[in-house]
């Protein structure tokens, strides 16, 4: 028996959660009732044990980390959602825009070698014509031709959409040629309509998020799925949203990573209301993720908004992946996350190896592995 197994029979002797586990071992999907009461457990130590379990079989020891540089090419955003302090209106003093130039000057200026992904995301600037869009993801790949563009989340591709003039497949067609590998898996928030009327009305809801999703998808472009939690949201809120994507999974597979996102309220319209998550909600969140979503195959701590201690122990909460070097983060920070700005390499492998794990370099879409 090893030490995970009997660890987890010490932890779950006389626990109620014993009809959850033996569903697990039947390899039976949990359902919505079975997400609440995750939520819910008194036990946090059960619960990640549990998924630690998932996580051990999926995955082994293993736990990944890229080296990338994160490019929020513009704050200026037509919304505002209440959750937001990156975004600004046309005009005030902490408005930026980035350039092709700006991102082919960044992108080169990143002396290691391993560089391997750029992520792009940003708020919705009323100006930028469509062709900025195509031209940002071509100076990338001018700046470094085998970098992964990771770029635009569900709600710039449907803008993108919108503003093109053009034909969904000639949109996909011309952002596959101009060099876009895989978008990042914001926006969605809560997956919820009381939600999304509440904190993000302005910008697509639910029903468009998970459409735009498909349509990424069925053109042939990896994704992954974010969850912006520890607002306004119900426990419920969060349960549905995990099954939203995992009936989406279901049928289009595309989703490579699941990546919750703890909420920073600094700055924020929601400042008064919310407050930050605590590592035992981080890492309930984590575990619940990976119990629930039984088709979606990496589960990420993102030490950017969990903090690089709350992420190293959710390696043995259910998660497998920290993200990476970062490098250049500007939306949590601008919410006053207290964690760096960037994490180097060598910190994130202590961080690995601290917590017992082997460190993998991969790639954007985990087709290509390097152990440290
Ligand atoms: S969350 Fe995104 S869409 Fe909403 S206001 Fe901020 S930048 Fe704009």
């Amino acid at each position: 028996m090893s030490a995970v197994v009997e660890g987890l029979d010490r932890l779950l002797e006389g626990s109620d959660l014993a009809d959850i586990r033996d569903k697990i071992e039947r390899g039976e999907r949990l359902d919505f009732e079975d997400g609440v009461r995750l939520y819910r457990h008194p036990d946090l130590a059960a619960v990640g044990a549990l998924a630690h379990e998932v996580r051990t079989r999926k995955h082994g020891r293993k736990a990944y980390f890229n080296i990338n540089l994160h490019l929020d090419y513009t704050n200026v955003c037509l919304y505002s959602c209440k959750f937001c302090a990156f975004a600004a209106k046309p005009g005030e003093d902490r408005a930026y825009l980035m350039t092709p130039e700006d991102v082919h000057a960044r992108i080169s200026a990143v002396a290691d070698s391993d560089l391997s992904e750029v992520h792009m995301v940003a708020g919705i600037h009323p100006d930028l014509d469509y062709d900025y869009y195509l031209d940002i993801v071509r100076a990338a790949k001018r700046a470094k031709p085998d970098i992964h563009v990771k770029a635009f989340t569900m709600v710039e591709i449907d803008h993108i959409l919108k503003i093109s003039g053009k034909s969904e497949d000639r949109v996909f067609e011309d952002l596959r040629e101009a060099g876009l590998g895989s978008c990042p898996g914001g926006g969605a928030e809560i997956l919820a309509t009381r939600i999304h009327k509440a904190v993000f009305r302005e910008k697509i809801g639910p029903e468009e998020w998970l459409e735009t999703a498909r349509k990424v998808q069925t053109h042939g472009f990896k994704m992954n799925a974010t969850m912006l939690y520890g607002h306004v949201e119900r426990v419920e809120e969060r349960v549905e949203h995990l099954c939203r994507l995992r009936r989406l999974q279901d049928e289009t597979g595309g989703f490579m990573t699941f990546i919750p996102l703890a909420f920073w309220p600094y700055n924020t319209a929601l400042r008064n209301y919310g407050k930050v998550t605590t590592g035992w909600n981080d890492l309930r969140q984590i575990a619940v993720s990976r119990l629930m979503l039984d088709n979606i195959p990496n589960i990420k701590a993102y030490w950017v908004m969990m903090t690089p201690r709350v992420a190293q122990t959710a390696l043995s909460f259910g998660a497998n992946d920290l993200d990476g070097t970062v490098t250049e983060e500007r939306i949590t920070h601008d919410a006053g996350t207290s964690a760096p700005m960037l994490l180097p390499r060598d910190e994130l492998v202590r961080l690995i190896r601290g917590a017992g794990f082997e460190p993998v370099l991969r790639d954007t879409t985990y087709e290509s592995f390097r152990p440290v």
